[in-house]
């Protein structure tokens, strides 16, 4: 008989169970909660906040998340409907009562007649004869369960820390000393050979660099400590410590790369940044993953040449958080490719987020349905949010220039991954838009295409 296993009653297990038994198929939903805790939630309630009762931005016409929003309304989200039924008064923003949320969606699953509640932790690969399956354990899987994961994915396939490097707005960067220049000009796919923004060192620059970096407050993470840095993701400030060379034959290694503004002289050593977003506006410390604390951050990457007055738009950071490398591991359907039996949803197949990961709950509950009935799903349209939510996580893939690690991040909703507008903007009263006016107008042209298409997929299936 039929019966859907979802591991996990987090944002994205407890949206895919009420998908699931709203299409009359059965549910079994584990969770091991309140018998077993994760390091951040604290209570045995299903779809707990772990940390802000925020829902970000709720207008469609201006926001990527205010789209989602919509679209999983639309869709019969019981976490939107949850939070609709509990919002508190936060401006343009969808706030909820933490307390108040979670019971509802607890009380609406735990009375559902078509689903069961385990309350256990799932330790290892589920029994082979669960043959539909959906993992929703989230940013902080249990270790057993991460280790059995790791184990079909391979090591390097499944990340256990979002390893955050600053990030600088271009237009705060001195140009004057900065260059830019791709490491031997190299263009690789889609490059230039002149991709990145280069800050150069000189050797006393340099060392009193790794000193203060030795000095700087830091950010400790008890959890951390016994646990392997995997894909290339060691902070700075322990590289620095390993000796006062590494930096130099690591990150910031100066080779490939001339400094035009002093061509006779080689930089000791060399910061690279990376464009960040589409518009170009925005650039990452490439390699420069780090846990000091946000305010030290500050001073010492100010002391780089060509930095001096950097406006950060993010700075650096490091939390556990367990996803795959969905882009290679999964397919569009979200089973995982060495084992399609299981499917996974949520944080773990890297989104970021409150409602984008109830987002991929809803989407693989109603993909597991269908499969469960033998019926086809066909995809969402790209320039829905959550189309273009599910294009990043399948095919979000970008190929790094240099034979880096895989560059797969995790990622809220946002117009950047949406395909860019076809059509042309109507310009009021035939005047010349631009400026936050043409950026207003873009937004809302994205939002009407996106409900457009979404109704008329829901009205075709
Ligand atoms: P979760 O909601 O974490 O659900 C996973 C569930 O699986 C949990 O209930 C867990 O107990 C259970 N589980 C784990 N392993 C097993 C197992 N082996 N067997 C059975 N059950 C298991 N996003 C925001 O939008 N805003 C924020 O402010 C925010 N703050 C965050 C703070 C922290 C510390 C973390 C870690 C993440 C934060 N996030 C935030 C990111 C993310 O949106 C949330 O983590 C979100 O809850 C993810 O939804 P999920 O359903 O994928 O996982």
């Amino acid at each position: 008989s039929s019966l859907i296993h979802v591991i996990g009653g987090g944002l994205a297990g407890a949206e895919a169970a009420w998908q699931i038994a709203s299409r009359n198929i059965p549910v079994a939903l584990h969770e091991m909660r309140p018998v077993r805790q994760t390091p951040a939630h604290r209570s045995g309630d299903l779809a707990e906040l772990v940390c802000s009762n925020s829902f970000r931005a709720d207008d469609p016409e201006t926001s990527a998340i205010g789209m989602l929003h919509r679209e999983m309304r639309a869709l019969g989200s019981l976490i939107m409907s949850a939070a609709d039924a509990h919002k508190l008064p936060a401006g343009g923003a969808l706030a909820v009562d933490r307390n108040g949320f979670s019971a509802h969606i607890t009380a609406q699953i735990s009375n559902h007649p078509l689903i069961e509640i385990f309350r256990e932790e799932i330790e290892g690969l589920p029994p082979a004869d669960w043959q539909n399956v959906i993992i929703a354990t989230g940013p902080l899987t249990s270790p057993a369960l991460a280790a059995a994961i790791g184990a079909l994915t391979g090591e390097r396939d499944l990340a256990f820390y979002d390893a955050i490097a600053p990030v600088v707005h271009r237009d705060s960067i001195d140009m004057s000393k900065a260059w830019m220049q791709s490491r031997y000009d190299k263009a690789g796919p889609g490059g230039t050979g002149a991709d990145y923004i280069n800050c150069p060192l000189d050797k006393d620059q340099y060392y009193a660099f790794i000193d203060a970096l030795n000095r700087a407050e830091k950010i400790e993470f008890k959890e951390f400590e016994d646990t392997p840095y995997f894909n290339g993701c060691l902070p700075i400030e322990i590289m620095a410590e390993r000796g006062a060379e590494t930096l130099r034959h690591g990150p910031m290694k100066p080779f490939g790369l001339t400094n035009p503004h002093n061509p006779g002289v080689k930089a000791y050593a060399v910061v690279q940044l990376r464009q960040d977003n589409a518009l170009g506006t925005l650039y990452n410390m490439v390699g420069f993953q780090t846990k000091l604390k946000h305010g030290a951050q500050v001073g010492v990457f100010r002391a780089i040449p060509g930095l001096e007055q950097a406006n950060f738009a993010r700075l650096g950071g490091l939390h556990r958080n367990t996803f795959l490398n969905s882009p290679k591991v999964l397919d569009r359907a979200f089973r995982l490719k060495a084992d399609p039996r299981l499917r996974f949803a949520g944080q773990i197949t890297g989104c970021e987020g409150y409602v984008e990961s109830a987002a991929i709950g809803l989407i693989a509950g109603r993909m597991a349905a269908a499969d469960e009935k033998g019926e086809a799903f066909p995809p969402l349209p790209a320039t829905t949010a959550i189309g273009s939510l599910i294009n990043h996580i399948t095919a979000g893939h970008i190929e790094t220039i240099d034979a880096g690690p895989p560059s797969f991040q995790p990622m809220n909703v946002n117009f950047g991954l949406f395909p860019p507008l076809t059509e042309k903007l109507a310009a009021p009263e035939g005047r010349r838009v631009r400026g936050a006016e043409k950026g207003a107008l873009k937004k809302a042209a994205i939002s009407a295409r996106g409900s457009r298409d979404l109704d008329a997929w829901m009205a075709a299936n």
